[in-house]
């Protein structure tokens, strides 16, 4: 079976292939840096990252621009507030976001241009929509006419006809029952920061800037376009709407959207104050790593229900792959290989890879890894597993690795949890027992990394953090 992912614009799985050889054209948009990313932003850029992970799977290259939207309404006054200039505020939540997303092993995108850095190319564009008739202006602002593009809702799959054109609206974000004509430049106010352009001076709205950077590095018709599902409207349907208005070509073949992460039945938001930083995980001791796995392994379509339970039952999951991952490196396992175990394997990489075919069916494809690690355990168990299944089982833990991303320890880890050395600590004493010394110094020297000091005593192993 081919690629396939589920095309928002279209409302159907599709089949994908890029437009022009093996590079993927991806635009996704970014950070507003106003503040720390929550949990809920953080979920959408790591749909993004298992995106570009198994693309590149797949066989692809990838020009992937996301934006970094520094200059906005919030920004604006929170910088106001602060008494900084929007340059000194913004580059502290850009370092952090930076710093968010390496934590959480997300891949930098090819490019990551800074809105300010583009705003004589959106000036560009506003003024081929003026040259077009698309615009009209009021007090210095220029607004885009939905009139000019009877296509308008395609997205959403929203009914605009009912919707008293001419009417406008200021702010960036709105509902679908406030459409309107929307803000493609906004007339410079005292205090604020404007730039001077060939359209006037002023600052660009929202949704333009996206455009903008995505037309000038990616060309007029991207492969996909990727974002949150809170974008569809109004976000993309006026990306659409002033990017095919001024081209009168598809803007983006693919459109993905990714669901909410929800906090106690509530979609986590800035505004409503119930919200999640990575911070806020790391600080209760999570790792990174739990908190990936736990946002990688809901299906990106799927609402995700956030607890700390679920975050501790990654951390578990997490430990049962590494675990096998290590006894695969260290046990001695007879000559030759098992048959079954072979055809076992083989099977759990092919489902591994049509789960991820089929619109990235994460949880599908943990499963097919889950299942084979139980089975080669309990043939290790049994005396069963052979030399000759090492590579085929390596084989597919390296690949669900090159899209999790979660075997390797993390480098500031917050350390193991008791629970974790208990368990270690009894796999040791059973090598030991078993007299493979090799495995049980393994085990030990993963201890000490970890900071575990194991001391032997007639008792049994006693031990203590350093
Ligand atoms: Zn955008």
């Amino acid at each position: 079976m081919s690629l396939r992912f589920f095309n928002t614009l279209t409302q159907q799985v599709e089949e994908f292939t890029p437009l022009e050889g093996q590079t993927v054209r991806m635009y996704t948009c970014g950070p507003t840096v106003w503040n720390y990313a929550h949990i809920g932003n953080l979920r959408t850029f790591t749909f993004v990252d298992i995106l570009r992970r198994w693309l590149r799977c797949r066989g692809y290259r990838l020009d992937h621009v996301m934006n970094i939207t520094d200059v906005d309404d919030r920004i604006i006054k929170q910088a106001i507030e602060a008494g900084q200039s929007i340059e000194d505020y913004t580059a502290a939540y850009t370092k952090a976001f930076l710093e968010d997303t390496a934590t959480l092993r997300l891949e930098r995108p090819e490019r990551l241009p800074a809105a300010t850095a583009h705003i004589p190319a959106m000036a560009r564009l506003i003024a081929g929509l003026r040259d077009k008739g698309c615009t009209y202006e009021s007090e210095g602002s220029i607004y885009f006419s939905i009139a000019a593009f009877p296509a308008y809702g395609k997205l959403s799959h929203a009914d605009f006809s009912g919707i008293r054109l001419g009417t406008r609206v200021d702010s960036d974000r709105y509902e679908k029952a406030d459409a309107r004509d929307f803000a493609l430049w906004k007339a410079p106010k005292p205090g604020e920061p404007f730039w001077e352009t060939e359209v006037g001076p002023g600052r660009p709205g929202w949704h333009i800037e996206c455009s903008a950077m995505a037309m000038h590095y990616l060309g007029e018709t991207l492969d996909i376009h990727a974002g949150g599902v809170d974008l569809v409207f109004p976000h993309h349907e006026n990306e659409i709407a002033q990017s095919e208005a001024l081209t009168g070509k598809p803007f983006a073949r693919f459109w993905l959207h990714s669901e909410h992460l929800i906090l106690e039945s509530q979609t986590m938001s800035k505004t409503l104050g119930n919200f999640i930083t990575l911070r806020d995980v790391l600080a209760e001791g999570y790792s990174p790593e739990a908190l990936r796995y736990l946002m990688a392994s809901v299906p990106y379509r799927k609402k995700l229900n956030f607890t700390f339970d679920s975050l501790k039952a990654a951390g578990t999951a997490i430990e049962r792959l590494r675990n096998f991952k290590l006894r695969l490196e260290t046990a001695r396992f007879p000559e030759g290989a098992s048959e079954f175990l072979l055809a076992r394997a083989g099977d759990a990489l092919k489902r591994f890879e049509e789960s991820m075919d089929d619109d990235l069916n994460t949880a599908e494809a943990l499963a097919a890894v889950f299942e084979f690690v139980r089975e080669a355990n309990s043939a290790m168990d049994a005396g069963d597993f052979h030399a000759g299944n090492i590579a085929p089982a390596s084989d597919l833990l390296a690949r669900f690795d090159a899209v999790f991303d979660v075997l390797r320890p993390g480098e500031k880890a917050a350390g193991i949890t008791d629970v974790e050395v208990e368990a270690l600590i009894t796999e040791r004493a059973q090598a030991r027992k078993a007299r493979d010394f090799a495995r049980a110094d393994a085990i030990r020297r993963r201890l000490f990394e970890q900071d575990v000091i194991l001391e032997d005593t007639k008792d049994g192993a006693r031990w203590k953090r350093k």
